[in-house]
């Protein structure tokens, strides 16, 4: 019996090693890790120069308290953060996940908002389906009824706006219409629970594990922007899973050029060598706060000289081996060879993604968009299977956590030409054997 707490898969083995793109358990067997742990391992495991970072900073001071001292890790990472920012966001504020990031950001929207006297401004609008933390004030604004249900008396659960699933919907992905369609839904929202009690808005820009790689129609983020703006609503780009490279620019929203007003990342950002997050802001929004007494928030980790030192390397690898190109590269062929897989097998009724952010989507008619069967539990079984064929993969139900099956294809940003084809194999293995399982 194992004194951990954890679900999942029953007994899993137990890991050994990690190297590149490829874990090892105990008894030497070898996956593949097609989903970088939790979307997370962006420059791929046991990189010698991150390790050798590490090292370094070990040797010279593993912790300093914030109150204490500056650290010179946390300086150097927080400028070279900056450095790659939107214009304006240049204050960062470190912490150890996603979820703190996330409360970090509502916090001190709030705070903005009092220490520029616009106290009766609370109401951070979001969508649903989406994910943001699991920690009582990101599960605010998460829209994912699994999560969030069990703490409904607990919390106050933010208004929500729907994702723009298209795909699902019946509207085309690729037109202007659509995405003007489905920002306009955050307009007539704010004006619905009254603009002047209206605090933010939170969206991830490419939607990660609850909506499964949803790409927003084309001129969603720029309107959503404006909206906000006219409104004087602050803009937070939840950049948890889609910074660091992971769609083929550092940051999610650059594709479309998106400058929020506090941006928050963690996953790739610290890839798996140490627990790290950022929130970022915009310094217009920081200076009041400080002036009006301070940020009254903070975590005990938050800066830790070995984390940083660990996402700085990272940083420095990311930037070395230009893996932004390599992961839009890597995508382009990927999606396409996941789009081969979808005319080989049925249950496949969509693929999307950027960069190395793709997933696919099970369905049990292409054309009514049914799902599969709740009951067959696909998206589970079909990371069993995987998993017993050597591949890791990351899956979850789409349609607000209640039913439909997406399974996420997020391999590390140094996946090259033969790690596609390995992984493009184990899946079409893995879709055989789930189609012959659920066959009637
Ligand atoms: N935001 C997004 C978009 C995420 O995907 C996640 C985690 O999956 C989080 C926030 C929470 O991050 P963490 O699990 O590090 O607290």
């Amino acid at each position: 019996m194992s004194n951990l707490f954890y679900q999942g898969r029953g007994r899993k083995p137990v890991l050994d090693q990690a190297r590149g793109v490829y874990m090892w358990d105990k008894n030497g067997r070898r996956y593949l890790d097609g989903s970088s742990g939790a979307m997370v391992c962006n420059i791929g495991h046991s990189n010698e120069n991150v390790l050798a970072a590490m090292r370094r900073q070990m040797e010279k001071s593993t912790f300093g308290y914030r109150l204490h001292f500056e650290t010179e890790a946390s300086e150097t990472l927080a400028r070279r953060l900056a450095g790659k920012m939107p214009e304006g966001l240049d204050r960062v504020f470190f912490v150890s996940g996603g979820s703190e990031a996330v409360e970090s950001a509502l916090k001190l929207a709030r705070q903005h908002a009092l220490a520029r006297g616009a106290p009766r401004r609370w109401k951070v609008i979001s969508r649903r389906p989406s994910y943001h933390g699991c920690t009582l004030g990101a599960l605010a604004v998460t829209g994912y009824a699994p999560l969030t249900e069990p703490f409904a008396p607990m919390m106050q659960q933010m208004p929500m706006i729907p994702a723009p699933r298209a795909y699902l919907e019946g509207f085309d992905p690729t037109a202007r219409e659509t995405g003007q369609h489905y920002a306009d839904m955050l307009e007539a929202r704010i004006e619905a629970e009254g603009p002047e009690s209206v605090l933010g808005f939170i969206l991830e820009p490419i939607g990660g594990a609850s909506t499964g790689a949803l790409v927003p129609p084309p001129g969603y983020l720029e309107r959503v922007r404006a909206i906000c703006d006219r409104f004087g609503v602050l803009l937070i780009a939840d950049e948890v899973m889609t910074g660091a490279g992971r769609t083929g620019a550092f940051l999610g929203g650059d594709h479309w050029g998106l400058r929020p007003d506090i941006l928050v990342m963690s996953k790739g950002l610290g890839s798996g060598y140490a627990p790290l997050g950022a929130m970022v802001a915009d310094r217009r929004l920081v200076e009041p706060v400080l002036d009006a007494g301070g940020f009254a928030h903070g975590f005990t980790y938050a800066g830790n000289p070995l984390a940083c030192a660990a996402g700085l390397a990272v940083m420095e690898e990311i930037d070395r081996q230009d893996l932004c190109a390599n992961a839009a590269a890597m995508g382009e062929i990927l999606l396409a060879r996941l789009g081969g897989l979808m005319q080989r097998h049925e249950i496949i009724g969509d693929v999307r993604g950027k960069g190395l952010l793709t997933a696919f989507e099970f369905m049990s008619d292409r054309a009514t968009k049914a799902p599969l069967p709740k009951h067959l539990n696909a998206h589970q079984r079909f990371v069993d299977i995987a998993y017993d064929r050597g591949l890791i993969v990351y899956s979850r139900r789409t349609r607000d956590g209640l039913e439909g099956d997406h399974v996420l294809v997020c391999p590390p940003l140094i996946l090259n030409g033969g790690h596609i084809d390995e992984l493009i194999d184990g899946l079409d293995g893995a879709l055989a054997q789930l189609t012959q399982e659920i066959a009637p």
